[in-house]
């Protein structure tokens, strides 16, 4: 069955004059605008909070790029009350309304698109070309999930002689959104008008970190006609207000997007039945992987390397998606890893907002710390094979290879997120897919290969949400690839896809007798 019928908004083309001028013109603009106040939307009032953030340009931690308003519990719990106030009123709303919000925040988006991703790049350090791919994505979202609640809302005639039957869905209520910074806007926006255009009532948390963009995401969906205290902006410190608004007694559902174990504790919170709590929440947690992708000596190496390049080291690393394992079949093993390491070495490291840079900051002090940890215990456990130097003035962290990785080395194990790649040897194909599957994740995959047999198996066993052949294995497409893991990746439907909405929903069935 074909589903490809949605036509995904166009990146903007830097190849082309006029496009790359606004882009960069657009930086200027948003340099100008650094350092300003941002507070919380909470029933439709942006409120005074008690404390605050800076949240910090990655590529030169001395310049602050907003003082971001943290709610305390108190206020969470007043952005519930009034989420609560709402819920029936929207619920109630047409979904051709509620549609036709997220269209016109897709068109907003469209308008904003240069500044949009201008503000990616100086709040979190993306490369001015992948921020400009995700206000694609963050577009594809609203035009997406507007589309599928029109078609879901249209139900299903189980019509019998005798009676109707009539399925159909309505909202859960309220849904609190956590998210995380490295998908700064398209990863929220996607969580939060699936929610919202499925007739629920959202708290949006994002991770400190991003928190100026989602002020940004705030602006456009109150521009679009979002009602008050349908949408709230809560940036709160997550291990406080983040889990307290995941315990609280009226929130229906949680979905969030982050680390594996901020998702388990997540999970188990939510179990827990509070006093007064009259159902059971839904959880949704998209979290890490530990991608692999497999080698064999059929492989074009030409298209091998710079796929695994750009899978690697695109964002320094740190997407969910990134490449972390490259498992190489022997008899190209050598060969591979000496054009791996050439090709590495041509990336430019440098701040975001130059315009040739490929590999930038990673997010923040503590990420750089823990990377640098994992290189060294990879420094205990294997062999380097290419170590790049780092910048000063941001956190920046050269791209780092170890080879001959044995599959018990805690870099072989683990979650890294930052520009750190594990080359491994397999002796056959069989054992490169063990390799790939020995980890307790499953969320991207790929496999460089023109013999059939390998690509067969590879579609049948390899045990990944989303299996990428003969290409790079980051940088999926709403409603052409819709992304998400299993195992410990995640638990959830994929992210831009046709169940996805289904999440946010209850099904009901009316029965008449005539
Ligand atoms: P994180 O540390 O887990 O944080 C994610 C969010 O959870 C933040 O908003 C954080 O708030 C909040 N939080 C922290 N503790 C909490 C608690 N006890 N209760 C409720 N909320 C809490 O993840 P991250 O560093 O932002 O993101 C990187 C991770 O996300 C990686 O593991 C990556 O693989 C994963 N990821 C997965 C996908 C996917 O689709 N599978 C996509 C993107 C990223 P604070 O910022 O205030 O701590």
């Amino acid at each position: 069955v074909s589903g490809a019928t949605f036509i995904n908004a166009p990146d903007a083309d830097y190849a082309d004059a006029e496009q790359r001028d606004r882009a960069l013109q657009s930086i200027q603009w948003v340099r100008q605008r650094l350092g300003k106040r941002y507070q919380p939307l909470i029933d439709g009032v942006y409120v005074a909070t008690d404390a605050h953030i800076d949240s910090l340009n990655p590529s030169n931690f001395s310049e602050i790029v907003g003082q971001v308003g943290l709610i305390n519990v108190e206020q969470a719990d007043r952005a519930i009350q009034a989420a609560k106030a709402a819920s029936l009123g929207w619920q109630k709303t047409p979904a051709t309304e509620r549609a036709s919000i997220l269209h016109t925040a897709a068109n907003l988006m469209t308008q904003r698109r240069d500044e949009l991703a201008a503000w990616m790049v100086f709040e979190t350090g993306k490369p001015l070309n992948e921020a400009n791919g995700e206000v694609s994505e963050a577009i594809d979202f609203c035009r997406y999930y507007a589309d599928e609640m029109e078609r879901l809302d249209a139900g299903v005639a189980y019509d019998f002689p005798g009676e109707t039957n009539h399925y159909h869905y309505q909202a859960l209520g309220i849904v609190v959104v956590i998210s995380p910074w490295n998908f700064p806007l398209a990863i929220p926006t996607g969580m939060a008008v699936a929610a919202l255009v499925a007739g629920n009532c959202v708290l949006l948390k994002p991770a400190e970190t991003s928190s100026v963009i989602i002020a940004k995401l705030t602006e456009i969906l109150v521009e679009a006609g979002i009602p008050q205290g349908v949408f709230q902006y809560v940036p709160g410190k997550g291990a406080t207000v983040g889990a307290h608004l995941v315990k609280h007694p009226q929130t229906n559902m949680i979905t969030f997007t982050g680390s594996q174990e901020v998702g388990c504790r997540i999970y188990a919170d939510a179990a827990i039945l509070q006093p007064g709590q009259k159902h059971l929440k839904r959880v949704v947690a998209e979290m890490g992987g530990k991608n692999a992708i497999i080698v064999d000596e059929s492989a074009d190496l030409d298209q091998a390397v710079q796929g695994v390049v750009q899978s690697a080291f695109g964002y320094s690393g740190q997407k969910c998606s990134a490449c972390s394992r490259v498992i190489v079949l022997e008899p190209i093993y050598d060969l591979f890893l000496q054009r791996l390491v050439e090709a590495t070495r041509s990336l430019n490291l440098g701040r975001a907002d130059h315009p040739s840079t490929r590999v930038g900051p990673v997010i923040d002090a503590a990420a750089r710390d823990r990377i640098l940890e994992y290189i060294e215990k990879g420094r205990q456990e294997c062999e380097l094979a290419l170590e790049m130097p780092s910048l000063e003035g941001g956190y920046f962290v050269g791209p780092v290879i170890f080879h001959d990785v044995p599959p018990t080395a805690t870099i072989a194990r683990e979650e890294i997120f930052g520009p750190v790649l594990a080359v491994m040897r397999a002796q056959s194909f069989v054992e490169a897919l063990e390799l790939a599957n020995g980890t307790q994740f499953a969320l991207t995959g790929g496999l460089y290969s023109r013999t059939p047999s390998h690509i067969e198996q590879a579609r049948a066993d390899f045990e990944v949400g989303n299996l990428y052949i003969n290409r790079g294995i980051t940088g999926a497409i709403v409603a052409r690839q819709p992304f998400g893991g299993f195992k410990l990746s995640g638990v959830g439907s994929k992210a831009g896809g046709p169940d996805y909405l289904l999440q946010f929903l209850e099904p009901r069935v009316v029965t008449e007798n005539i």
